[in-house]
């Protein structure tokens, strides 16, 4: 087996539980990501699986090597630990580019020409329900002569998977059935890069991901990345999209919110384990003023009850 790869060695019918953290190294992890950080890892530690940390750093325009570096000081600083050698997305084009291969072969793909404006107006036109953000099919619906305009344009069609419009349904750990309509979603960007969809679903299935803790901004995504899945021939891990934290303004957290990154936190005079209570705390799993160890928040732990609030500010912020 590859480095940093792990097959669950389990009893057959016990559940996979092997869980992941899989951050963008595009910036300074904030104590949202922090936080969904820390509940992955408490999903994984409490259910006695590994834990395991895969660089998403697909998105070569926007990626700084020191912020992967300065991210996993991070998650050390608040006490996390992981299995294994973390693993880069992009040292692993080739499978990529291999899962492709496979859903081309079985006619699963199509090239689309069209710019984020044009989607942006067909999605708007009064044609039929259209969730916000999916894709209408424009490219799937070209006659030939449109298409060889295109390809003779010289612009670099991205690739988008013929979904058929299928319901996927799944049953999130905190936001209980959920159903949606797959989109013809982008599987690799016109600029050649893998798209985050298609990577998280063939990376979770080669790392055998069992469960997926993630921010709940990612629930939509979810049925678009079972279904692609199952096309994929790999099995679907359960999932728990656990609440953002957002400003004071109820908007997502960024810098104009104040001090939101640990480096932050350590200048005004708090260490990484106090942070950790505190995010601890901000979900119900500890006292405000208490301190609890890593170990004893694992001990304390159950993924069955676990019941956060929803996504709002840190208590006291
Ligand atoms: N790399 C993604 C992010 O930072 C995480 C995706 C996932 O957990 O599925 O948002």
């Amino acid at each position: 087996m590859a480095p940093g790869l792990r097959g669950g060695l389990r009893l057959s019918g016990e559940p996979n539980r092997t869980g992941r953290f899989a951050p963008s190294p595009t910036g300074t992890l904030h104590l949202g990501n922090l936080r969904t950080a820390l509940l992955a890892w408490l999903y994984a530690r409490a259910q006695g699986a590994p834990f395991l940390l895969r660089v998403e750093d697909l998105d070569a325009g926007r990626v700084r090597p020191h912020f992967e570096t300065e991210q996993l000081g991070d998650l050390r600083a608040i006490g996390l630990d992981w299995d294994g050698e973390v693993v880069r997305q992009s040292e692993r084009l080739d499978r990529y580019a291999a899962a492709l291969a496979q859903l081309d072969a079985g006619g699963a793909l199509y090239p689309c020409w069209c710019t984020r404006a044009e989607i942006r107006e067909a999605s708007s036109a009064p044609h039929g329900p259209l969730t916000e953000g999916h894709y209408p099919g424009t490219c799937r619906r070209l006659t030939a002569a449109q298409r060889a305009d295109r390809e003779a344009s010289g612009r670099p069609p991205a690739l988008r998977v013929d979904a058929g419009a299928a319901r996927v349904a799944f049953a999130d750990r905190l936001h209980g059935p959920q159903e949606g309509v797959v989109d013809d979603f982008v599987v690799r960007r016109n600029d050649g890069a893998f798209a985050y969809n298609l990577a998280v679903v063939v990376d979770d299935g080669a790392q055998a991901v069992g469960e997926v803790v993630r921010g709940d901004d990612l629930l939509d995504s979810t049925p678009r990345q079972l279904w692609l899945a199952q096309r994929l021939g790999l099995p679907a891990p359960s999932f728990a999209h656990v609440p953002l934290v957002l400003g004071g303004d109820g908007a997502r957290l960024a810098k104009r919110h104040g001090a939101v990154t640990l480096g932050d936190r350590l200048e005004l005079g708090e260490t990484g384990d106090a942070v950790r209570a505190r995010l601890a705390a901000s979900v119900g799993l500890a006292d405000p003023a208490e301190r609890p160890s890593a170990a004893d928040l694992v001990a304390r732990f159950d993924p069955a009850t676990f019941a956060p609030p929803p996504s709002g500010p840190l208590p006291g912020e």
